[in-house]
């Protein structure tokens, strides 16, 4: 490779077209989800406090905000539920007539392109908060499974593309994938939260679903921040069980993950650019720190960058505004 003063890099920098024509990655509109929180009810919008524009709505209420982001061209739309109910064991989870399930319902039927991905976990509908049920107060795996399977049923009974189990429970997707097959299902794909970690920045999240847990934390059954050799393996596992694609969460710190999954296993991996990193830049940008529009670009660049094919974002419809 020759060198200065042969090769001069700012040559190809010198006009924005010629940064255009030699930039190596891409971003669409087309890879990005939004996430929506919704609950029952009618014409229903809540803020979410440490969420700037970020809102828990009923199902009449999202539609609208799942047709802006089809119009900016939001790819998909991943939906969690806030039930009115809970109670030990989640059973609001698998209810037909939940908010989750009536509103993958609406969505199919009024904008059918837009493809919709279901959460599929515990926390949101028990009691505790803790994403499986427990036993002498520690989260019980094996009869979770079935639990899971019951609401992810629910979710492809009720029109979803694809269901995302995000428990990190061991087995689940293997269990998830037989329910769904058992059902006449095996069209409805399956995208793991694979490498989902015990992290911080979940905070804001929790109160957008109110799933914070009411005792311990979720570090007995998520991943621990140091680990990434871990994250392979679970990675590799929900491969073998029958993930069609698989996740990293969150997304901005564990960018080593990511790219790592993509090169190692050449299957759709999905980054989840979680609440605190959104939150994190709305309040800089808030105070005038840095610029909102440009860290929110940059940000999902690098999560592409890094090899993901698919970012859920609560910027989805911000970002494909401007791409
Ligand atoms: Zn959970």
């Amino acid at each position: 490779m020759s060198s200065f003063p042969q090769y001069r890099p700012r040559r190809l920098r010198r006009t924005a077209a010629l940064r255009n024509l030699v930039r190596e990655t891409h971003l669409s509109a087309a890879q990005l989800v939004l996430p929506v929180f919704v609950r029952d009810g009618k014409k229903l919008r809540r803020a979410v406090g440490s969420m700037p524009g970020v809102n828990q709505t009923s199902v009449d209420e999202m539609l609208r905000d799942a047709e802006a982001a089809a119009k900016a061209g939001v790819g998909g739309i991943i939906l969690f539920g806030v039930p009115e109910k809970k109670d030990a064991t989640g059973t609001a989870a698998w209810d037909d007539k939940g908010a989750v399930q009536t509103a993958v319902r609406a969505l199919k039927k009024e904008i059918p392109d837009l493809v919709v991905i279901t959460d599929v976990c515990m926390c949101e509908y028990t009691d505790h908060g803790h994403c499986g049920i427990l036993k002498d107060g520690d989260v019980d795996n094996d009869p979770t499974l079935e639990l899971l399977s019951r609401a992810a049923l629910s979710h492809a009974r009720a029109g979803a593309d694809i269901v995302a189990p995000s428990d990190m429970m061991d087995g689940r997707v293997q269990a998830i994938r037989s329910a769904l097959d058992d059902k006449g299902h095996s069209g409805v794909s399956i995208l793991s939260y694979a490498a989902k970690y015990a992290s911080a920045y979940y905070g804001p999240f929790r109160e957008a679903a109110e799933s914070a847990p009411q005792s311990s934390d979720r570090r007995g059954y998520q991943m621990d921040p140091g680990n990434a050799q871990e994250a392979m393996r679970e990675v590799v596992c929900d491969i073998q069980e029958g993930a069609d694609a698989v996740m990293v969460k969150p997304a901005g710190p564990y960018l080593d993950i990511i790219s790592r999954v993509k090169a190692e296993t050449g299957y759709p991996v999905a980054a989840y650019q979680v609440s605190g990193e959104y939150a994190m830049i709305c309040a800089a940008a808030d105070r005038g720190w840095i610029e909102k529009d440009r860290v929110m670009m940059e940000s999902l660049l690098g999560i592409r960058r890094a090899g993901a094919d698919v970012i859920v974002t609560y910027f989805a419809t911000e970002a494909a505004r401007q791409l």
